[in-house]
């Protein structure tokens, strides 16, 4: 699911602990076992794998019949099961949920079971008169499931056509919801194949994992649709979307590519569908397996959920992540769509072909995943510079993991609603930096041919982390374990505290690591850690600097005495540098002369160390005012985003007019640089930057720029060819925030009329983004009805309390319409939602109301994210009363 490739020289080891350098000798060496990262795990065995379920039963192949209600909602449906009793037994325990049982019954009406639900474990146990031998039984269940209104498990879309509504239906399964479909073995070491055969109306695609074998027509006006058995594979990974739908084809490699829109949108995914067919001719050389299916549709559903799920053979993509219109879409929209779809595909092997045996393991899916969409992009569009742009993916999860809620990339999972949470940015965020520093570490190809061992070991089977490594340390010839394990099995950030001193004409560094972390002032110290980190230092622009593999601290030689040396050179590795005094300075001095990834990486780390409180805000301000008005986007990028966080803490505080009026000095300049016309491809970096600084200012109060977007808005409802389509988020989210009702009310006429997601998104959000209270109530009171697609009203209700600014109003609203929106909203709405929306606030007040808010925390998924949560706002309230009145006072000085 969703959410820098510069080429070092290798590592080299001494003794385990530091190694020979070029230009920079290591002297000393030092300390360090890594006493919380000892290997505990081992490969893959499926009666060790983590589960619920008894493993004394396994699903061979299930031939399963569906018939689905589209006005009532019932799905009606009998499963014949192939199973392996592999000892005697007369309970059999699997998966179900909202489901009505009619008959269970083994070996043609041999025995009929009586069946008894757990509606807390999600399951149901069918006990027999008298126990099954072990060996091959044929099991068949009559039950009736039901479809939902949100997007889980088989779920409805209505969406808006020229000829008005039309309902789809579709489904996503991951982590555990298949289970609301069919009743199954819904653990992903339960591999098995699947036949599905589904009644829909006649005049419907339907879509499954796997190619039509048969279709027939069925009284009154439907068909029945069945669909050639599936290869081995988990339960969340099956699919079936059926709906007005059509489809567009390619050849790729003898696999027939296919993208599956609602009627009429077929042309919007030519995009999607020529960049499937490049990117699965490379995964099937990456790989070293090619795709092993007949075919991989890609389905753009218009409603459901967001995002994008690697069901084999048929990925579903939210509509406006996958279809590129040239006529609303800016240039620079293909950059998603390209990644999200790099991601998904390379999850029909990595976590379709070989998937992780537990939800402890996500990681693998999901690092991997997002590393191997960067390296695709880099590959097809090395000018989108995907490291350098998407640096702030790895910043995130950094913030998250110096906490201390944060946890391993490997990390326990008790049941469904806990990997439910799992999908976080340090599964997805730190698992692909990991990645991306271990492929590092080993070399490419050394990587890349133990990437093919394992895949060839484990195809349609499961795996464990270690089995991942076990692959990469016979390929590469060397140890990986202990270097991932450490980054793997224990969860925080490191720290190297770096420092230059001369001797004589030289000079040296000494490098101690530490832990990074980032908590209240008043909280309990977290514990040491330790890591063995691959750590690239040298002289700037080194072109293949040599790597330290540092354990503990080391004292290296660091060449002449005064030279600039840095340390994350190419900002690869997963960890913070803090510098010493000296070597401070004359990096600042150097800013210059680094190359982007590096000047990046040294500003992210002066922001973290100020919000970690081991640097003075003043620290970073001052890095700020050696910044180039025509520097890199991403450098902008970041100090538009830590202006951001300035003023949001400083709502409601005096501080905040000071703040705003600096941001917009220091914007300002870049803005006019490019000026609202200037020319480019369209598809550049400085186009991006534009509409960044055009919201930013906007956002900080800039009038001429807010007045400018009035204008131009108006301009666009005369003529709309009139204003760029890269411009027009940004337009509109600025016309948005200081909407009176008229064009509020324009805003939604405009959202109601189109029938084109990305633009109807636009519209609404940009409606959300009101400040003005009664609008905000308006939109509040929006997300009850049916018009907004179920995907976005979690994310309306959000945009009304950030952008909006109106916070409480948008909790009040949440608190007194509870259980209307769990209802249409889904589980989600509890166990994450709430947690995460509250961090829009900052102070204990609204921490204790969340703590007494007794629903979020009634799962143990929501009680880890409300966890996570209220630290969050600690941090927040602690960094606020620190920072803001420092942020002040160096503004003044400036004046
Ligand atoms: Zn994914």
């Amino acid at each position: 699911m969703k959410k820098t490739v510069d080429k070092m020289a290798s590592v080299r080891s001494v003794g385990g602990i530091l190694s020979a350098l070029h230009g920079l000798a290591a002297t000393a060496a030092l300390l360090l076992s890594l006493s919380g990262a000892a290997l505990a795990e081992t490969s893959f065995a499926f009666d060790a794998a983590p589960g619920k379920l008894p493993k004394t039963v396994i699903p061979v192949h299930y031939a399963i019949e569906l018939a689905p209600d589209f006005v009532t909602l019932a799905l009606p449906g009998v499963e014949m099961v192939e199973i392996d009793v592999r000892e005697p037994t007369a309970r059999l325990t699997l998966n179900a949920v909202n489901t009505t049982f009619a008959s269970a019954t083994i070996d043609d009406e041999a025995q009929f079971a009586e069946v008894t639900l757990d509606a807390a474990a999600q399951t149901a146990t069918f006990s027999f008169p008298q126990p099954l031998a072990a060996g091959a039984h044929r099991l068949r269940i009559a039950f009736t499931a039901q479809i939902n209104k949100f997007g889980t498990g088989l779920f409805i879309v209505d969406y808006p056509t020229a000829d008005g509504t039309r309902r789809l239906i579709s489904s996503k399964l991951e982590p555990a919801d298949a289970r609301r479909i069919f009743p199954c073995w819904d653990e992903p070491a339960f591999k098995a194949t699947f036949a599905l055969t589904v009644t829909v109306p006649r005049n419907f695609l339907a879509v499954g994992n796997m190619p039509i074998v048969r279709e027939q027509p069925v009284e009154p006006g439907s068909k029945k649709v069945a669909f050639a058995p599936t290869p081995k594979m988990s339960s969340y990974l099956f699919v079936f979307t059926a709906g007005e739908l059509e489809r567009l084809t390619a050849d790729a490699d003898g696999v027939t590519v296919g993208v599956v829109t609602t009627a009429g949108k077929s042309g919007q995914g030519r995009y999607a569908l020529d960049s499937a067919v490049k990117l699965l001719g490379y995964y099937n050389d990456y790989f070293g397996v090619k795709y092993p299916l007949p075919k991989l549709d890609l389905l753009a559903i218009p409603g459901g959920f967001g995002g994008a799920m690697e069901n084999w053979g048929g990925i579903t993509f939210f509509e406006s992540r996958l279809l590129f219109d040239p006529a609303t879409n800016a240039d620079t929209a293909r950059r998603g769509i390209f990644n999200i779809l790099a991601h998904e595909m390379a999850h029909q092997w990595f976590g379709d072909l070989v998937t992780m045996g537990w939800w402890d393991n996500l990681w693998l899916n999901e690092g991997f995943a997002s590393w191997m969409a960067t390296k695709a992009v880099e590959q097809f569009y090395p000018q989108w510079q995907n490291w350098l742009n998407g640096y702030g993916q790895k910043q995130y999860a950094m913030g998250l993991d110096a906490r201390r809620t944060s946890h391993p990339i490997q990390q326990a999972i008790a049941d469904h609603s806990e990997a439910t949470v799992a999908f976080d940015a340090i599964t997805y965020n730190k698992g692909q930096a990991l990645i991306r520093m271990l492929e590092n570490y080993l070399g490419e190809q050394a990587f890349r041919d133990g990437i093919r061992k394992y895949m060839a070991a484990h195809a349609y089977g499961n795996s464990t982390t270690t089995d991942l490594w076990q692959a990469l340390e016979s390929a590469a010839g060397k140890k990986v374990t202990g270097v991932a394990a450490s980054f793997t099995e224990q969860d925080g950030v490191p720290l190297i505290v770096a420092e230059t001193a001369c001797d004589g004409a030289s000079q040296r560094m000494t490098l101690r690591q530490d832990r990074f972390v980032i908590a209240p002032s008043t909280a309990v110290a977290l514990p040491p850690r330790s890591w063995q980190i691959p750590v690239a230092v040298g002289p700037l622009q080194t072109k293949q600097p040599e790597q330290v593999l540092l354990q503990g601290s080391a004292d290296i030689a660091a060449g002449a005495c005064g030279e600039a040396v840095k340390v994350n050179l190419g900002d690869i590795g997963y960890y913070r540098v803090e510098y010493g005094p000296n070597s401070r300075a004359v990096l600042t001095k150097s800013l210059p002369r680094m190359s982007v990834d590096d000047r990046l990486n040294f500003v992210t780390d002066s922001w973290a160390l100020v919000q970690a409180g081991r640097a003075e805000s003043s620290s970073y301000l001052a890095l700020v005012e050696a910044i180039d008005a025509g520097d890199h986007r991403a450098v902008w990028d970041q100090i538009i985003f830590s202006l951001n966080v300035f003023d949001r803490l400083a709502r409601d505080r005096a501080e905040r007019p000071a703040i705003q009026a600096y941001a917009r000095t220091k914007l300002r300049p870049v803005f006019d640089r490019l000026g609202w016309d200037g020319g480019g491809s369209g598809d550049d970096d400085t186009t991006l930057l534009r509409a960044s600084l055009i919201r930013a200012l906007g956002e900080f109060g800039d009038e001429e720029i807010l007045a400018e977007a009035k204008r131009r808005f108006s301009g666009f409802l005369q003529d709309p060819k009139s204003l760029p389509n890269a411009l027009r988020d940004s337009v509109t989210h600025l016309v948005g925030l200081s909407a009176d009702r008229a064009t509020y009310d324009t805003l939604l006429t405009l959202a109601r009329k189109s029938t084109v997601t990305n633009e109807r998104l636009r519209y609404y959000f940009a409606a959300a983004s009101a400040r003005d209270p009664e609008l905000a109530r308006a939109t509040l009171a929006l997300t009850l009805t049916d018009e907004l697609p179920g995907t976005i009203v979690s994310s309306m209700i959000s945009t009304v309390a950030s952008a909006g600014e109106q916070a409480d109003l948008a909790w009040d609203f949440v608190q007194k319409n509870f259980n209307t929106l769990l209802t249409k909203q889904g589980p989600g709405f509890r166990d994450q939602f709430v947690a995460n929306f509250m961090t829009n606030f900052t102070d204990e007040a609204h921490a204790a109301e969340l703590a007494a808010f007794a629903p979020a925390q009634s799962t143990t998924g929501g009680r880890v994210m409300v966890a996570r949560a209220l630290e969050s706002i600690s941090i927040s309230a602690d960094f606020k009363a620190r920072a803001l009145p420092a942020v002040d006072a160096w503004i003044k000085a400036r004046r």
